[in-house]
């Protein structure tokens, strides 16, 4: 062999060699980084992927392939609903709905350092999420929460249990607004008090950004033409008297937020944040019902009952609306 001879079949080897090392390193990626597995969710979002170790549904991809996951979930297509038909057993089923009707009012869980029991209060989130409109403590609806835990890469138990509903969470939130870019002036406006649930609010805490007011508007229309609502109307517009779906609160200034800090140390997370969505003037905290913006667990079940507020949950994503879910109230103009 002469020494040029010897010398490719050096490099061929090593070549061969490098890429077996490579084909070995690539594949066992399930949980790739960065978009390509959001987007490989998005197409086949049947494949299961492993369950994550921990609550890691705080981390960005996790949310990503959820979301894309989700949005596959709202079209519906045959194929997906072939493969998600056999997610659980119907004695699996069963007995997770069995858990299910138990830690509807009783898992504990912790939010914002506060601890939280059940989650019967975000059944109508839920519902929309997994697309059913199953009784939470129903085989239905276990069988729907399996087939969203195995579209998101949980183990497909259909039992609501903390690790399914952090990562609901974390789905709900990654939609929400992010940051909070003050509005310039002329992106403001004044609406009018009759459109104010506290129609003696003063003009400055009457101001909203202008896009949000008319997709409000808009979807206000919707919502006063929808007699499953039962909404008092006038010529098509909210009557003054209806309380329901006005507006409580919306763009807070900073100075305002302080305000309010001070003069009510005892008001609730919202009332109290510094870096509230308000400063943008695309968040509306609507009225639903009960005591307007009380977190207290009794308020908020009181108020996911509503009609007002189921019917925001079904139908405010088709108006740009996305849902702070804590809060049945507060409603953010998540269009761009
Ligand atoms: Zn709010």
């Amino acid at each position: 062999m002469t020494f040029d001879k010897r010398k490719i079949v050096l490099i061929a080897a090593v070549s061969l060699a490098t890429l077996a090392s490579v084909v070995a390193i690539v594949p066992p990626r399930p949980d790739g980084a960065g978009a390509s597995r959001g987007l490989f969710a998005a197409r086949s979002p049947e494949t299961p992927k492993p369950a994550p170790a921990s609550l890691a549904s705080s981390n960005a991809n996790d949310v990503r392939s959820a979301e894309a996951a989700d949005t596959v979930a709202t079209a519906g297509t045959k194929a997906v609903e072939a493969v998600e038909t056999n997610a659980v057993a119907p004695a699996v089923a069963e007995s997770a709905a069995q858990q299910n009707r138990a830690l509807k009012d009783g898992l504990s869980w912790t939010f914002g350092g506060k601890p939280q029991r059940g989650w019967a209060i975000y059944v109508p989130l839920v519902q929309r999420l997994v697309g059913t409109e199953d009784d939470a403590a129903s085989a239905g609806f276990a069988a729907s929460i399996a087939r969203w835990q195995k579209r998101v890469g949980l183990t497909a138990s259909g039992v609501l249990d903390e690790a399914t509903l952090m990562r609901m969470i974390s789905t709900w939130q990654a939609r929400r607004r992010k940051g909070s870019t003050y509005p310039r002036p002329d992106e403001l406006l004044t609406v009018p008090a009759t459109e104010f649930w506290d129609s003696s609010r003063a003009d400055d805490l009457r101001q909203v950004e202008r896009q949000t007011y008319a997709a409000y508007k808009r979807m206000l229309a919707a919502a006063v033409a929808d007699s499953s609502v039962q909404l008092a109307s006038r010529n098509g517009e909210l009557a003054a008297s209806e309380k329901y779906l006005k507006i409580i609160s919306a763009f807070r200034s900073r100075e305002y937020q302080d305000r309010l800090r001070k003069l009510e140390p005892n008001a609730g997370r919202g009332a109290l944040a510094v870096n509230s969505p308000h400063f943008t003037g695309r968040a509306l905290d609507l009225y639903v019902g009960g005591e307007p913006t009380i977190t207290k667990d009794s308020n908020r079940a009181l108020q996911t009952q509503t009609r007002a507020y189921r019917w925001l949950v079904r139908k405010a994503e088709r108006f740009g609306f996305c849902p702070y879910f804590y809060e049945p109230w507060h409603w953010e103009y998540c269009a761009q």
